[in-house]
Formats: C-alpha cells, sequence, structure tokens
C-alpha cells in the first residue's frame, strides 16, 4: 500500500519475512554487512519448510569437492542444469547461482555454526545429460547438537518430520538413511547404535522426546538459529507481515500482525520476501497448480500459505513459474499430521508403481520430481494415476521400509497398527485379490507384475 507520513512501531536497517535457512543465512549476511537486522516469523516455530527438509544443498564446483576426488567446474554444472531447466530460466540467473552458491557455503563454514559435507554416492538426479557427475555436489549438514540452543530455543524450532527419523524419534543423516535403507554393510550396527545413543541420552530424555542430535533439515536450521543468537541478532515468532509498505514507488516497511496486533516495521535499507510457498494455501493451489490437487498432500510446513505473493501482487509484481513446484510423491498416513514424503521405497528392487489400471506409468527410479510430474502428464480419466499405488512382494516388506512401516524383519504384520492395515496397505494372497482390495484392474495388475519378473 502506497502511505504518506506514516507512523512506526520499529525500524530496522533490513527486515527479513521468514525463517528457513535462505531468511535466516540473509539476516547474518546482512548483519555482518553492518546492518541493524530484524527476522519475523508468522508461527510458534521457527525454521519452515527449511526445518522439515531433507537438508540436501545442491552446490556445484564447491571447495570440498576436490579434497573428496572430485572434479567440477562452473563451465560443466552449467551445461548441466540448461540442459535441465531449458532455456526457461534466463542463463544470467544459473550462472550468478553458480558463482555466488560456493562462495555462500565458505562464508557459511568460515563464517558460522553451520558445518557441511559432501554425501558420498549422492549423484546428479539426471545422470544421462551432459554435464551430469556422479556424486559431489550435493553437501548435508553435519549432524548438530542442538542442546547448544537452550531447551526452549531447540523446542521452538519446527521438528523434523517422522520420515526423516528412525522410528519417528531417532535422528539420522542422508548418509546413515542411504546406507539403512539400502543395507549396506554395516548397516545393522548404524541402525544399533543409533537407537542406543538415543535412549542412553538420559539427562536429555527427561528434556525432551526429541533428539538433541540434529540432522536433516534441523541440522541446517539448529546452527543458523545459534549463529543469530551469537550476533543478538532479534527473531520475533507469531509475526505475520501483512503488507508491503510503499513509498514514492519503494519499498520501506512492511505493515504484520504481531501477537494479534497490527505493527508497522520500517526497513530502511530493504525487505526480503523468504516466506516459503503455497502448499498449503487450497484457493492458490487450485488457481496454479495441475489438478487434482489438495493440501492434505502437502508435507511442507503448515504456514506456508503463499502470504508474500499476493504482498507482491498487491503492489504490482508480476509472477512467472507459478504453475511448477518441487515435486515429490507423498503418502497420507492415518493420524499422522502431514503428508510423508516417500522417496526412496519407490525405487527399492521388487517393488512397482501402478495406476488405476495396474499399468506402469513412470520409471520408479526416476527423480521425485519427475514420479509426480508423471502422475499429472499421464492421468487421465481412463488411467487415473492420482492415486498411484506401490505393489510390492513379501521379499520387499520383509527387507525395507514402507512409509510408516518398518521392515517387516523388524515390524511384522502382526505389530502394524490396525488403522495403518485398515486404511493405508493391503495385503493379499493373489494378484486378483489384491487389486479388488484396492480397486484396480486385476488384468492389468497381473501383466505387469509378469512381465516385472520377466
Ligand atoms: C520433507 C521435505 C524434504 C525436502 N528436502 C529438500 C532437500 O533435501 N533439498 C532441498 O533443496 N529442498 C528440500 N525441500 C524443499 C525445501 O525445504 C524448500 O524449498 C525450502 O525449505 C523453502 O525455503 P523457504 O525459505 O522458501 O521457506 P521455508 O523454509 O518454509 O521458510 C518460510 C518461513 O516463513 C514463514 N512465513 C510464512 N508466511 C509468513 C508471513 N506472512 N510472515 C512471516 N513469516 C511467514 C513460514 O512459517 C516459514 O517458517 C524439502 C521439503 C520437504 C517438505
Amino acid at each position: 500500500m502506497e502511505i504518506n507520513n506514516i507512523s512506526w512501531d520499529q525500524t530496522v536497517d533490513f527486515l527479513v519475512v521468514g525463517t528457513g535457512a535462505g531468511a535466516m543465512t540473509a539476516g547474518i549476511v546482512a548483519h555482518d554487512l553492518g546492518a541493524k537486522v530484524l527476522l519475523i516469523e508468522k508461527s510458534p516455530q521457527y525454521g519452515g519448510s527449511s526445518a522439515m527438509s531433507g537438508g540436501g544443498l545442491w552446490v556445484p564446483n564447491n571447495h570440498l569437492m576436490e579434497r573428496n576426488g572430485f572434479k567440477d567446474s562452473i563451465e560443466q554444472a552449467l551445461t548441466y542444469l540448461k540442459n535441465c531447466v531449458g532455456d526457461v530460466i534466463p542463463e544470467i540467473r544459473l550462472t550468478t547461482y553458480l558463482q555466488n552458491a560456493p562462495k555462500a557455503l565458505q562464508y557459511l563454514h568460515e563464517r558460522t555454526r553451520l558445518k557441511l559435507h559432501i554425501v558420498p554416492d549422492y549423484s546428479d538426479y539426471y545422470q544421462d545429460l551432459p554435464g551430469a557427475l556422479e556424486g559431489g555436489r550435493c553437501l548435508e549438514a553435519m549432524p548438530f547438537d542442538s542442546s547448544q540452543l537452550d531447551e526452549e530455543e531447540f523446542l521452538k524450532m519446527r521438528e523434523s518430520p517422522p520420515q526423516e527419523l528412525i522410528m519417528g524419534r531417532v535422528s539420522m543423516t542422508i548418509a546413515e538413511a542411504q546406507a539403512m535403507m539400502t543395507h549396506s554393510p554395516g548397516w545393522v550396527s548404524l541402525f544399533m547404535k543409533r537407537i542406543i545413543e538415543y535412549a542412553c541420552d538420559l539427562p536429555w530424555r527427561f528434556k525432551s522426546k526429541r533428539d538433541r542430535r540434529s540432522s536433516f533439515g534441523n541440522a541446517l536450521i539448529a546452527p543458523l538459529r545459534l549463529s543469530l543468537i551469537d550476533r543478538n541478532i532479534p527473531l520475533w515468532l507469531n509475526t505475520a507481515a501483512k503488507h508491503l509498505i510503499v513509498e514514492d514507488g519503494r519499498v520501506v516497511g512492511v505493515e504484520v500482525e504481531k501477537e494479534g496486533r497490527p505493527f508497522r516495521i520500517q526497513a530502511e535499507k530493504g525487505v526480503l520476501l523468504a516466506a516459503g510457498g503455497f502448499d498449503n494455501n487450497a484457493a492458490m493451489r487450485k488457481k496454479y497448480l495441475p489438478g487434482p490437487t489438495d493440501t492434505q498432500w502437502s508435507c511442507g510446513n503448515p504456514y506456508s500459505t503463499g502470504d508474500t505473493v499476493t504482498m507482491g501482487q498487491e503492489i504490482g509484481a508480476g509472477l512467472e513459474l507459478m504453475d511448477e513446484a518441487w515435486w515429490g510423491e507423498t503418502v497420507v498416513v492415518p493420524g499422522e499430521e502431514r503428508a510423508r514424503m516417500m522417496v526412496i521405497e519407490k525405487s527399492l528392487p521388487g517393488g512397482v508403481m501402478v495406476n488405476k489400471l495396474g499399468q506402469r506409468f513412470v520409471k520408479e527410479t526416476s527423480a521425485y520430481d519427475d514420479v509426480v510430474k508423471a502422475m499429472y502428464g499421464k492421468n487421465t480419466a481412463e488411467a487415473p494415476c492420482i492415486p498411484a499405488y506401490l505393489i510390492f512382494d513379501a521379499q520387499f516388506r520383509k527387507n525395507y521400509p514402507v512409509g510408516p512401516l518398518l521392515p517387516g524383519a523388524q515390524q511384522p504384520d502382526w505389530a502394524v497398527p490396525s488403522e495403518i492395515k485398515k486404511l493405508f496397505i493391503k495385503k493379499a494372497d493373489t494378484l486378483d485379490e489384491l487389486a479388488a482390495k484396492l480397486g484396480i484392474e486385476a488384468g492389468g495388475l497381473k501383466d505387469t507384475v509378469k512381465k516385472m519378473n520377466e
């Protein structure tokens, strides 16, 4: 809104709207450059989807690659990126990213509490594209002892979702998850070690069920939060940005709702909008994303309601790429608040993903983004692909986790809660019987399984 002679409740140099990893990093850097910074967060918890995420960062040509035996260059990464995204994104943005991401990583390492390492064996998703590497570009935060935050501050960090925790409780890194799910040598002792460490952390167990050894997105957010605290940078929870305030054609501040009251914050040098996406805004999903769509299918932060998109539009900003998303196949598990992402299961040997006709419609080992694009792209009235079904046999069930289920070897069927059996997983002795239980076409399913077995 355009306003003259406004009265301000607070003045800073740089106002950051949101508290995800990007927002926190921007706040830290602005402070280090001499600005008076404030971060605001709509919800009672900081961290957003960043805290709930896998926490994997894609940084080609990063400074850790060479010492880990990887070779890369900006040119090679640009070739790869251009092949991935085509000409949708101007090349200048791609090169800006490639030139600056390694510098950002180095800055974080040198100036903040966040330390990352390369995830071994995490390849670029499109191995057949020129410029792809088999590893080295994907990094994750090192496990972080979040008791370095005080207890109250730790509990204000948005929790990791259950799929990122062993038995919904115990933390693991991406590399550890990879080893356990694919049964790499030593996975059993790794599994036991993590459980025992968690159980024996008695002083912390009296404080919280949450593992203080943070991993995945929590391991990104906790050290960044501590780095904000180190610098005395304020972060206000329960403070929602509502409108951008414009004076003479320039954004000069933000009208917010702070603990239920209107409040005006002046930002003398700038405002950064880093308040996430719109995965939990039903109307925006319906308007911009392909259908069918449902907020229940989002596994992201429930407060991602596209507020800053609307705020930008209010002052005349243009929008682009609104039909794009960071897609991933999810499952809605009875009794759980958020959908779960199910990234790895679909790619394990012995499983097959089918539509209502019992037919495959995608290569199961494709990147999760492409799996959902195929669900939408191939979805027709005759061959519905939403929802899709993961079909597997007893061997698969015994060896691998599936959504909320641990491998059958650790959680036999009798130990599976009845709600889950009723609403999430169906079991049958024959494919005909299974197809009937799932309401999919038996002939198609039998053909598919026969081909898969061959
Ligand atoms: C399960 C899962 C796994 C993922 N794994 C990865 C991965 O490994 N690698 C990867 O690159 N990406 C991953 N992603 C995607 C990634 O997490 C998001 O793209 C990224 O975190 C978005 O960051 P952000 O800062 O834009 O938003 P967020 O991290 O969501 O932060 C935005 C914050 O702004 C707050 N907010 C919203 N509206 C307002 C308002 N009006 N005023 C003030 N505050 C507001 C929100 O509450 C939130 O805390 C994953 C996502 C999920 C859900």
